[in-house]
């Protein structure tokens, strides 16, 4: 019987957009597909990978066409954006954490009441420990998106892939 190999990626960063928490094309989130995403990340999870995780809140407010729609200042518009990302997060959390494999929330925007506040060599602990890291508020800087997060935080934790 052969050995099973190690996996050759030690450690993967993926990010979600918000409209994967959401029924399809729909607003908000949708627990099924909660559900289903928490499956997926625990299943790569468990293969053996240090998995984080860049949450979008693209299913709550997108900063941009909110603040033209609404009539409300940018900045603060992307702030929205941002604290939508948390709700996102902690609802992954939970869902995460029922098929038994422990996470973090790290914010770059703080919001101490519900988790913690990113800071890099923590997040890096936490991985090397096992726990999945999920990473919420962005870049924690208005006009950008989570897509820029997801690339800013794999260059951070020095993710494979
Ligand atoms: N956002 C921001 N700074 C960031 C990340 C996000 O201002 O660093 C705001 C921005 O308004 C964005 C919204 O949060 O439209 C939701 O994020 P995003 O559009 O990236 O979510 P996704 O498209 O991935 O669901």
């Amino acid at each position: 019987m052969s050995v099973p190999e190690r996996p050759r990626i030690k450690r993967a960063l993926l990010k979600l957009s918000g409209e994967a928490f959401a029924e399809e094309g729909g607003f908000g989130l949708d627990p099924q597909s909660v559900k289903y995403l928490a499956s997926e990340i625990v299943e790569v999870y468990k293969v053996g990978v240090e998995t984080a995780v860049v949450i979008g809140g693209g299913n709550f407010v997108r900063g941009d066409a909110f603040s033209r729609e609404a009539g409300i200042e940018p900045a603060v518009a992307h702030y929205m954006g941002m604290l939508a990302t948390i709700i996102n997060a902690l609802a992954l959390q939970e869902a995460i954490e029922k098929l038994g494999v422990f996470t973090r929330v790290m914010s770059a925007v703080e919001a101490q009441a519900v988790c913690e506040t990113f800071i890099r060599r923590r997040a890096l602990r936490h991985l090397e420990k096992g726990r999945i890291v999920i990473l919420a508020g962005g870049t924690g800087n208005p006009f950008f998106t989570t897509d820029t997060a997801a690339a800013l935080r794999a260059q951070e934790l020095n993710a494979d892939v």
